[in-house]
């Protein structure tokens, strides 16, 4: 038995009647399995539900990441992503890794000590900018902002102008801790008057709302694959502009992270001659993700818009039938991440679980000083539809004993 290491949680699950090593061996072999996971219907702040067609793809055959049919998929992919960012950016490749690798590949590489940088922050995610930015030396300029409102492009515009050696202005587009959107383009454009890079991010935003790179000049922009694009969480595409590629090809100091380095990244995701060995890419999750933009392609842009945009008014008709209220004013709500105060009458985790034991629908709890008062319901990419809208308000309904 001591070469077995035992967790704490198989310890507990040995019977106290199973005394013998070979009995306690025997019982561990059984414990074991295959996991299968239930069958959810991912209505919460991501991963949203995968489509089957691209979890086809994920399974396909895996093949070396340096094989020549690989390579042609890279650069696939790489146009597809142009297309979803609304972009012309050379460099623009999805990381390795999940969407807060996304976020730290743009500050690691566009931050130098010392810099100064502005971060205008109106939730979570907002927080975490200011934190990547702080790790990478910058000198932040925090621009706090009260959770469920969007960012206030006059105090960007006064921050600049009192502070005139910023070089740096990064954003969240789609705040996904409270459901709002800022308007990214004339906070760019702000950005932009005074001289500055411009770091969006389009985690959520990405496919579910408009993003239009170029037309509002953000410099680095990063996604998450796992929200509404649909495909299995662990990719982070990202987009850097040629000014944004010439700040971190001129860095006085070497980045501060070798993964993540687009000095280096950049050479394995260029095209076959210069192709250089960087790590190995998640083959399969490459193929995942050429399907998931295969789809949005497909769909359109401007369709897939739309699609969340119905989907999010029809729930948004049916709940405030039942005394839900919305965090966020109209016109700024996110329609893939609706954040609803809930009627009195329901408790929020008891429900919350009931509908997830009941229904195997998975919605979101509130974050911080949000927790126990709001749910974040989101219809993001392939979740977004008539089918998960009215099943999931149909089982509030029942738990709200309005049947
Ligand atoms: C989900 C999310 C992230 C982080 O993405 P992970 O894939 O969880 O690392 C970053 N920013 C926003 C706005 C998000 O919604």
């Amino acid at each position: 038995m001591t070469d077995l290491k035992l967790t704490t949680m198989t310890r507990w699950t040995i019977k106290d009647n199973v005394r013998s090593n070979f009995q306690k061996k025997a019982c561990l072999d059984l414990m074991f399995k295959t996991f299968n996971p239930p069958e959810r219907i991912l209505m919460g702040p991501g991963p949203s539900d995968v489509n089957p067609r691209i979890l086809g793809a994920l399974g396909r055959p895996t093949i070396g990441h340096l094989d020549p049919a690989f390579l042609g998929l890279m650069d696939e992919v790489k146009d597809l992503l142009r297309y979803a960012f609304k972009t012309e950016n050379e460099l623009t490749i999805p990381i390795s890794a999940p969407g807060s690798a996304g976020m730290e590949a743009c500050f690691a590489n566009l931050v130098e000590p010392g810099d100064k940088v502005i971060v205008c922050s109106n939730g979570v995610f907002g927080g975490r900018m200011h934190e990547n930015a702080r790790r990478a030396g910058g000198e932040v300029l925090l621009l706090e902002h009260e959770w469920g409102k969007p960012v206030n492009p006059e105090r960007l515009e006064q921050a600049l102008k009192k502070n005139p050696d910023v070089s740096l202005v990064a954003m969240v587009h789609a705040e996904t801790s409270t459901g709002v959107r800022s308007d990214a383009k004339t906070l760019c454009e702000i950005a932009k008057r005074f001289g500055c890079l411009t770091v969006l991010d389009c985690v959520t935003s990405l496919a579910g709302v408009e993003v239009a790179m170029d037309d509002w000049k953000v410099d680095a922009a990063y996604s998450g694959s796992q929200k509404c694009l649909s495909c299995v969480p662990g990719l982070s595409p990202i987009s850097f502009s040629d000014e944004a590629v010439r700040k971190f090809k001129n860095r006085k100091t070497p980045v501060n992270s070798w993964f993540l380095d687009m000095n280096l990244v950049t050479d394995y995701w260029a095209g076959e001659e210069k192709r250089s060995y960087h790590h190995t890419a998640p083959v399969n999750s490459v193929y995942a993700l050429h399907e998931a933009l295969l789809i949005l392609k497909e769909e359109g842009l401007e369709q897939s818009w739309k699609r969340h945009l119905e989907n999010h008014t029809l729930l948004r008709n049916f709940l405030e039938d039942l005394g839900f209220r919305f965090l966020v004013d109209e016109e700024y709500r996110l329609p893939q991440l609706n954040a609803v105060i809930l009627p009195p009458s329901l408790n929020e985790a008891e429900t919350r679980l009931s509908l997830l034991n009941d229904y195997n629908i998975e919605v979101g709890p509130g974050l911080g000083a949000l927790a126990g008062k709001i749910w974040r319901i989101g219809l993001m990419g392939y979740a977004s539809n008539k089918r998960n809208v009215m099943t999931c308000v149909t089982a509030i309904k029942e738990k709200l004993g309005s049947f």
